[in-house]
């Protein structure tokens, strides 16, 4: 590496070189977005400097405004943002624009090396919204001086490859100055035409004045003080995209502002899209918190549970100290109040957004059950809020409609004091398996949980609003005896199944812990059921466990004795065993296909063929 006194070359941290290939090298329809980028960055280092201003009043002594100026020279193809925010020290300079340290933006450059360049717009939500001045320029200078007194200047350079510069720079005062040299097919960016747009379209909020070659293009404004009615959806919009960093439209706008029992104003979005569902990794907190407009803390994690760090937007309350720090805020009787009333309250609008728009309120399930989900497993103090907002398909309404439990209690039948439910990976599976049987022939509604998730959650719940919440695979299932039911097919005699029981004990030996007769079954013979007590996902999970460990885990068979392949089995064990022992193989390998279980398919069809081959016989001669 070359270092002499004046100059230092350094290398980028390996991640950012490859942003850094990614964004100098792909062609891009939205490139303006730097445009953005740039002036968020100032936008975030005035609100830091306007902040220390108010609270420590030794270091207010430079009387320069909080301002961003953006001077284009259409001659010479530049594009250059000063800002009069807090500045960069040097060590501050190579931390944040030589390495990064959040694993969101690893994840999200991951994502973008993978063949997913034109991701490239949401640059600002992973934290490395400053690489996409390497969209439009080719060299990036950075002249920067920190607010802190005793600092110098420096100026840091780059052509956008493997390395930068850093070195002492004199003559600068308090702030950053960007200066970019455009590619020539980026020219348009020097044009205040075009950048007086892009300032519309993304940084109408910004609250601090910009001026473009000395014309002042925005008014500010703190949209979440302003009167709801006041307020268009335009605007909503436009505040989203400035206070998120987004590119996308809100999914849901929630606005609300109280006296009582906390005074607050919050504005809350719910983002078009779920990143976390791409594997994108977590969200980060996305909400703002204010005090009497002042910025005290941005991405505040203490605002909201972590199960509602997908929301974007701003919280201002006036009760919060001006001077407070980070730390003290986090885990104060104030921050838990807060987080308990937005809540409650955003909850509250969920509920009311389920029932004024349904399509709109399924689609935000689609799209972020999972975090509701989370939240019921694991924050109490919302849990019964939040499980009235799940949904679930249902035996009693077509394919892909949804209901709730609320909606399940509201059609139980009147002996009826469970909900019942079934884990499957389909609706089609959960449909053709042995478990529903007695519930179609009882009329009984069964509710689809597709998402292993759900059955942990039931699992862990056990109850809701007093009804026992039962998986209709559970191995000590009860069905309620509902009036009017038809009547059954003659069953085997008492002797008799007894005997059936020991000798088909006999034939399955280790591989069942006891068989019993069923009450459930009516059109299979024969089902098997967990004897550990887990239901649905969970059971395949353990099972794939236990497989990887070599553990055989014994199961219930349930034998269903009203079923003409019973009776004619028992009657088949005296005339000729053998035969008897493989069709009695076989109907456990059919039960446990039906329950989802891995068997050994070719001792099985080599039986198939056996058997078939006796059929055979049986109608040749
Ligand atoms: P983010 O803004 O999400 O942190 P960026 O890549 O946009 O990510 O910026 C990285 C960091 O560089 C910022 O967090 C900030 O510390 C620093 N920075 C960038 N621009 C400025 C600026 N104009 N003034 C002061 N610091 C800045
Ligand atoms: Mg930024």
């Amino acid at each position: 590496m070359e270092k002499s006194p004046q100059r230092e070359t350094r290398d980028f941290g390996a991640e950012v070189k490859q942003l850094l290939n990614i964004v100098v090298n792909s062609l891009y329809s939205d490139r303006e977005v730097f445009v953005r980028e740039l002036i968020s960055n100032s936008s975030d280092a005035l609100e830091k400097m306007r902040y220390l201003k108010l609270t420590k009043k030794e270091i207010a002594d430079e009387e320069l405004p909080l301002e961003i100026k953006i001077e284009l020279d259409k001659e010479n193809g530049t594009f250059v943002i000063v800002d009069t925010g807090v500045g960069m020290t040097r060590d501050e300079l190579i931390e944040n624009l030589g390495t990064i340290a959040y694993s969101g933006s690893k994840k999200f450059i991951e994502h973008l090396s993978q063949g997913n360049e034109r991701d490239i717009n949401l640059i600002g939500q992973f934290g490395v919204g400053f690489y996409s001045a390497f969209m439009a320029a080719d060299k990036v200078e950075v002249y920067t001086r920190s607010y802190k007194r005793e600092e110098e200047g420096w100026k840091w350079v780059s052509c956008g490859s493997e390395t930068y510069t850093i070195e002492k720079s004199e003559g600068i005062t308090r702030g950053t100055r960007i200066v970019l040299y455009l590619k020539d097919d980026a020219k348009e960016f020097s044009d205040p035409h075009r950048i007086k747009e892009i300032i519309k379209k993304y940084s109408g909020f910004v609250p601090f004045p910009i001026f473009v070659n000395g014309e002042r293009v925005n008014t500010i404004k703190a949209l979440w003080t302003k009167n709801k009615k006041d307020i268009t959806k335009e605007e909503y919009t436009e505040f989203y995209k400035y206070i998120a960093n987004a590119y996308d439209e809100p999914m849901m706008t929630f606005h609300f502002a109280a006296d009582a029992p906390i005074a607050i104003n919050a504005v809350l979005f719910v983002p078009e899209e779920n990143y976390e569902r791409f594997g994108l990794g977590k969200f980060e907190p996305g909400v703002n918190l204010y005090s009497q407009k002042v910025l005290i803390q941005q991405k505040c994690e203490d605002l909201l549970p972590k199960w509602l760090r997908f929301l974007k937007g701003v919280v201002d309350s006036e009760e919060i100290p001006l001077n407070i720090s980070r730390e003290s805020f986090q885990g104060s009787a104030l921050a838990s109040r807060l987080r308990k009333v937005l809540s409650g309250r955003f909850l509250k609008f969920l509920r009311e957004q389920a029932e004024k728009e349904e399509n709109k309120y399924i689609e935000f399930w689609k799209k972020f059950g999972n975090f509701i989900r989370e939240g019921v497993a694991t924050d109490s103090d919302f849990r019964d809020d939040l499980l009235q907002l799940m949904r679930f398909e249902s035996s009693k309404l077509d394919p892909g409609k949804l209901t709730s439990l609320d909606d399940y209690i509201s059609r139980m039948k009147k002996d009826q004091n469970s909900i019942y439910y079934i884990n499957a990976p389909s609706r089609e599976l959960a449909d053709a398996g042995p478990y529903m049987e007695a519930f179609r022939g009882k009329d009984l509604e069964v509710l689809y949980t597709e998402d292993a998730a759900d059955d942990y959650i039931f699992n862990l719940i056990g109850e809701y609003k007093g009804k026992k919440l039962v998986s209709v695979d559970q191995e000590n299932l009860e069905l309620p005896e509902l009036r009017g039911e038809t009547p059954e097919e003659e069953m085997l005699p008492e002797d008799e199944i007894e005997e059936f029981k020991n000798w088909l004990k006999g034939v399955l030996g280790e591989r069942v812990s006891i068989i019993r007769e069923s009450k459930r079954l009516v059109e299979s013979p024969a089902v098997v059921l967990n004897p550990e007590g887990f239901t649905g996902g969970l059971q395949r999970a353990v099972q794939a466990i236990n497989r990887e460990l070599g553990i055989k885990s014994p199961k219930i068979l349930e034998i269903n004795f009203r079923h003409g392949l019973i009776k004619k089995l028992n009657t088949l064990r005296k005339k000729d065993e053998r035969f008897a022992k493989i069709a009695a193989e076989q109907i456990f390998d059919n039960a446990l296909l039906a329950a989802g279980y891995l068997i050994d398919t070719s001792v099985m069809v080599s039986r198939i063929y056996e058997i078939l081959e006796r059929a055979m016989a049986f109608q040749i001669q």
